[in-house]
């Protein structure tokens, strides 16, 4: 089974978010199973330049939306990389996504565009004497390529579009649909069309072969008005192609015995050393050297989806039961204000980093004894599952992929020895603030606490099983 991924950002190349961790953990755990993938991504300016120049030329396009263009296929990471190199489409600095004022690039039609469309054309076409036999397009940037497959050919091979947060669409006035080559035919509610718009993920739902999202219970919530955003019509007529299969980690990169960015290695069967990461990461954040409550942590984009306002509104019970704080983000310029602001106010207590910072992170999943999650919604999430995997135990809003990876440690689970974390709901402050209270009493059970950790570190939060349901969704589109 040969399979292309297309996608915006693919970790460790470039990563804004969670689609980075699972583009970049799916395919290996897919080629453990037999399956050939191959992953397209614009090759943007901030790429490392050793990946761009060892990579070789293995395609050409004369005149790609506006500019010559190339794709460069290198081997990095065990990952089989295809780079959209289009100077005049991402040679740029900055994100992705937007420029340096936080701006979203005028062109991001185009960009996107151009990327549907080298992944439709290699659908057709193959690459080396490599056919894809499908296609599993991400998120928006990538929702394009079944409008393109369906107006060039009848046999095309099969697209599997996932939804990897509902919030982003990629939504374009109609004045757009001329520049991208997409045909007028395509233009009604059947096809790209989104009220009078031009909607990238919109099209790719109703016209891929089947359509997931990244967890059960997400798949169910996006049905609604609440979560749908505008979708959910579109989704609940697509109900018996549409199903909800839950992230994983990339436990080679996530795992505390290994972890090249913490002093202190550990595992589930020898958590003590966990403890000794907790130092590194007060004196990262300003903090007192000691508490008697848990040190919690935030890795977070910093947005209203994040639910951090609710946060605020719950440091002093933090604070005053004992914790210390850690948050390490960016995002909304009034959140990142507020939590600074706090960090004036408690100092030694609670410790702000507004930045983006990988190996922080992993030093955060592991010197800390609680992860918080209040999240609106939340596709999947990732940092939960680090949490878990780093006995970092997570506290959660019951939504989405948080309500289907945490056992919140009520009473039940814990005579069953089966909780791994805290769930709250509904997502409110005062609910959150009440966990805070819960979690305070729990972690003055050192052997409760100690137990929980244990169980949460020994769950399975790989890709081993949700690879495993793709090859079978995969196989079931090809009848292979
Ligand atoms: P989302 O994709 O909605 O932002 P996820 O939980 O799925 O949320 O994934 C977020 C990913 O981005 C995780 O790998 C997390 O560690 C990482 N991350 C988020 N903010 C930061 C930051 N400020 N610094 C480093 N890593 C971050």
């Amino acid at each position: 089974m040969n399979l292309l991924f297309v996608a915006s950002e693919c970790a460790p190349f470039i990563k804004t978010g969670g689609l980075a961790d699972v583009i970049g953990a799916v395919p290996k755990a897919l080629n453990t199973l037999g399956v050939s993938v191959k992953v397209l991504i614009p090759s943007y300016a901030s790429l490392d330049n050793n990946l761009r120049s060892s990579a070789h030329p293995a395609m050409h396009f004369d005149d790609l939306f506006g500019g010559p263009a190339r794709l460069l296929s290198v081997q990095a990471d065990g990952i089989d990389l295809l780079l959209l190199e289009a100077p005049h489409l991402f040679d740029r600095p900055g994100n992705p996504y937007v420029d340096a004022t936080q701006t979203d690039w005028p062109d991001n039609h185009l960009r996107f565009a151009a990327l549907s469309w080298v992944g439709a054309h290699l659908g057709l076409k193959g690459i080396d004497s490599w056919h894809p036999d499908v296609i599993h397009a991400h998120d928006w940037q990538a929702g394009l390529v079944p409008a393109y497959l369906k107006q060039t050919s009848p046999y095309a091979p099969p697209v599997v579009m996932t939804i990897h947060n509902i919030a982003f669409q990629g939504l374009f006035p109609k004045s757009a649909l001329a520049q991208t080559g997409i045909s007028e035919e395509l233009f009604t509610p059947d096809g790209v069309e989104y009220y009078d718009q031009l909607g990238y993920l919109k099209g790719g739902i109703k016209l891929a072969d089947y359509v997931t999202t990244v967890s059960p219970t997400y798949s169910r919530e996006l049905l609604t008005e609440q979560f749908g955003m505008g979708l959910e019509g579109l989704l609940r007529s697509r109900e018996s192609e549409f199903r909800g299969i839950i992230n994983g980690i990339d436990p080679t990169i996530w795992n505390p015995a290994t972890d090249p960015h913490i002093e202190h290695h550990y595992d589930a069967d020898n958590i003590d050393n966990k403890f000794l990461n907790h130092a590194a990461v007060r004196k990262r954040f300003g903090l007192s050297p000691s508490a008697h409550g848990p040190l919690y942590c935030v890795v977070s984009r910093l947005t209203h989806q994040k639910g951090l306002d609710l946060l605020i509104d719950c440091l002093p019970t933090l604070v005053e039961s004992g914790g210390q704080l850690a948050l390490l983000g960016t995002g909304e310029p009034e959140l990142e204000r507020a939590f600074e602001a706090a960090a004036q106010q408690y100092r030694g207590s609670i410790g702000v980093i507004i930045g983006y910072d990988e190996p922080l992170s992993h030093l955060m999943q592991a010197g800390s004894d609680v992860i918080l999650i209040p999240s609106r919604f939340e596709p999947c999430g990732l940092t939960q599952l680090y949490g878990l995997r780093y006995g970092t135990l997570p506290i959660v809003a019951r939504t989405g992929g948080l309500a289907d990876t945490v056992i919140d440690a009520n009473d039940a689970a814990l005579q069953r020895a089966c909780a791994t974390g805290f769930q709250f709901a509904p997502v409110t402050a005062d609910a959150l603030k009440q966990t805070i209270s819960r979690v305070a009493q729990v972690f003055s059970d050192e052997t409760i606490w100690r137990s929980i950790m244990q169980h949460a570190m020994q769950q399975d939060v790989g890709w081993e099983q949700s690879a495993k349901t793709y090859l079978g969704l995969y196989q079931s589109l090809t009848k292979q």
